[in-house]
Formats: C-alpha cells, structure tokens, sequence
C-alpha cells in the first residue's frame, strides 16, 4: 500500500507530525487522514504520548520482563471491556489473531478456521487464503510461499451471509475451531456489520462448540471507550477478541485477551506455547496507556463528529461533480467507494473504478491532504482534527472531485 502502486508515482516521505498535520521531506504539509493506518487517535505528538515516552526511554528500551506499565495497560483494557479477564500482549495484530487461531484449535481439538473474504486478520500463513469455488473446496494459497497445507484448514467465505456459514458448520461438522470476523470491516473499504450479524456469529458458534475470534485492531478503542463490542452490540461476548493499532499509541504493540476460562490454556498457566523477545515492551505500554488515558467520553464525541463531517463533505464534493460512489461507515471508520453502493461484500467492492479513485487521491495530496493510497482503506482522523484541518480538506474534496471524470 505505502508503495503507491495503486495510485500511481512515488511514495510521500514523511519526516515529522504535529497534531492533523504531517509534512514530508520537502517541507510540504498535509493534512493526515492515515493516521499511520489507526493507533494516532490523538494526533502526531500528542504531549502526553511524547513525554511518557521519553521518560520511559530514560529508563531502558525493554527488559524481556514484566513491567508495571504492561500490568496498567492491561488493567485500563479490562476497565473497558469489562468481559475480559486476561490480557496477553504481543508486538503486532498479526501476531495477536495467529496466537488466537493456535488456542482456538488447541481448546476444540479442531483444525478448521472460517474466515471472511476481505477482512483482514494480518500476515499469518492460515489467514493468506483465498476462497476456493464455494464451500465445499477447501481454500487455496493467496500468496506465493504459503503452502496448500497452510491453507487448507482455513474456509474462506463471502462476508455476511448466515446461509453460507449454516452450510459451512453443516459441511463440517465438529470441525471447525473458530470463526474470525473483523468487528466491522474496514480493509476492504469499510462495511458496516449487518442488523445483528455479529450475534449471530455469536450463537451459531456457541452451537455448535466452536470458538467465535472478533478482531478489533481497528476498531478497539477507536470507535467507542470500549471498542465495537462494548459499544455497539448486546448479545454474549466472543471468547477472544484481537487488540492493536490505538493500544499501542503509535509503538509496536498487540494484544489477546478474553476469558480466564480461554485465555488460561496459554502458557505458563497451560501448555499452548506463545512468547515473544518485545512483548509487553515497557515505552510501547506506555504509549498506549498514555494514549487510553487520554482518550475520554469527549474524545470520541470529537471523533465521531469529525468522521461524519470528513465522510459527508467529501460525498458532497463527488456528488457534485457527478462522481458515482457509496460513502459509508461504520462507528467512526469512514470511506468511500468509487462505485454505486451499498458495498456489502468483497465482491461488491472489487467493482470499484479504482482509476478514478487514484485520480482523486492525487487530487487530494496535490492540495495537501494524505488520503490512504488504496481504494480499500479506511481513512482516520483524530481528536487533533479541528476547523482548519477540516476545512482544507473540504476545498480540497471539491477541486479534486473535478478532476476525476
Ligand atoms: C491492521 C490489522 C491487523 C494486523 O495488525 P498488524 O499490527 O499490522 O499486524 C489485523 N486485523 C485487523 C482488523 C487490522 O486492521
């Protein structure tokens, strides 16, 4: 993605933040709507973020041993979602929903996975995988390097439809160990979790004994205090739900978490192994801690409010200009698809004119303005977003939009 190959040229190289604003290696300023893809809710350089971390850094980089601020951080978590009861730090979401999908199995007795085509659980070889014709062909290797053993356990279907994955559970029977979800899709542009998806999710793998994974690297502790689950739905809570981006406040940090009951068959309390040299890293744990605590009811008023007004100004500018497209969100997490809507599914989003997306996106740089550079990406503001920043992006919506038919 930071490559460009979707929008075309060469990458911005960026060298400071202050706030909204980023400004590359040539002096020229932006306003930031990647957000280094999420964890900077509170702006580049938030001073709280910068001197908690400094201070940490007098201390030492890392110990590889527990630290009070990893035993705050996970304390502040589980303040906000009350549901959890163990919290297990790693270094990235990747590592986070890997780990997830190794417990999962080891507390089934189960190989199978379910996942959604186009929610995105990181770079781990089971989650590489690409359908193959339907339910009952097993999956297929989505990259060169991932092996048809890896993939083969990982059932790869369309996104929210409760048919398939009755069929699914039906095709195989006591199989399957998990079903992954992203808690609202936001990597394949964002989708909105259909009316009571999520808890049905939830029922049909208590059902039927399998374990139920909701990914909330994006949305936790972005789209509400406690993330999406908290927030916004009511049924049961999933066994293990999958930390990042905002928990790290910008630095290397992920997190497991859920039951005792669960969470407990990882080592050294049971015998699933899992470990890592940063884990838990002290200035990456203060980072977040820091970045949580200073993320209050009125932060994500301010949030909220912004994505909406960024969301509308930018549809109007291509309504306007006669541009076909679908913007949605869901919470805070906002995009727009270059193609009529709604967007429901992969399937749905691949029709996009990415062309015109790439022409709206130069648009938006050249009048300083760092949209994601993929058609398939949510864009973020923070709580450091104001009038200014918002109004530059506004003017700029409205000449880019007329370059793009
Ligand atoms: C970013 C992301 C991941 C992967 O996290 P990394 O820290 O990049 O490995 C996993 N799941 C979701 C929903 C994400 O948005």
């Amino acid at each position: 993605m930071r490559a460009f190959q979707a929008v075309g040229g060469g990458p911005v190289y960026f060298e400071h933040g202050e706030g909204a604003w980023v400004t590359d290696v040539d002096g020229n300023r932006y306003v930031d709507l990647v957000g280094s893809w999420g964890p900077m809710i509170l702006g580049h350089g938030h001073s709280a973020v910068r001197e908690a971390v400094t201070n940490a850094v007098h201390h030492s980089s890392s110990f590889g041993a527990p630290t009070v601020a990893e035993t705050l951080l996970a304390e502040e978590i589980i303040r906000r979602v009350p549901v959890l009861e163990r919290v297990r730090f790693v270094s990235s979401g990747t590592e986070a929903t890997m780990t997830a999908i190794r417990l999962a199995r080891a507390a089934t007795g189960r190989d199978k996975i379910v996942k959604f085509i186009g929610c995105y659980h990181g770079h781990s070889d089971a989650l590489l995988v690409q359908a193959g014709s339907g339910v009952k062909t097993l999956g297929l290797p989505n990259s060169p390097g991932v092996t048809e053993g890896a993939a083969a356990d990982t059932i790869s279907i369309p996104y929210g439809d409760p048919e398939l994955i009755r069929e699914v559970f039906a095709t195989y029977p006591d199989q399957i160990a998990a079903v992954l979800t992203e808690a609202a899709p936001a990597n394949m542009g964002v989708i909105p979790p259909p009316e009571g998806f999520n808890a049905f999710l939830r029922e049909i793998t208590t059902t039927h004994g399998s374990l139920f994974v909701f990914d909330e690297v994006m949305t936790g502790f972005r789209v509400g205090p406690g993330g999406w689950w908290t927030r916004y739905e009511q049924a049961p809570p999933p066994d293990l739900f999958a930390y990042g981006k905002v928990i790290g406040g910008g630095y290397p940090l992920a997190a497991l978490a859920g039951s005792a009951e669960v969470m407990d068959l990882l080592a050294p309390a049971g015998s699933v192994y899992q470990a890592g040299t940063l884990s838990g890293n002290p200035v990456a744990a203060i980072a977040g801690l820091t970045t949580l605590q200073n993320l209050t009811a009125d932060s994500y008023a301010r949030v909220d409010a912004t994505a909406q007004r960024v969301l509308a100004l930018a549809s109007d500018a291509l309504k306007a200009a006669g541009v076909a497209h679908s913007a949605q969100q869901a919470g805070n997490l906002i995009s727009i698809f270059f193609t009529e809507g709604p967007v429901k599914s992969m399937d749905d989003a691949s029709q996009q004119d990415e062309e015109a997306f790439a022409r709206f996106f130069n648009g938006m740089l050249n009048r300083g303005v760092s949209l994601p550079p993929s058609a398939y990406e949510a864009w973020f503001v923070s709580t450091a977003h104001d009038e200014e920043a918002v109004d530059v992006i506004a003017k700029a919506a409205q000449e880019a939009a007329g370059e793009v038919t």
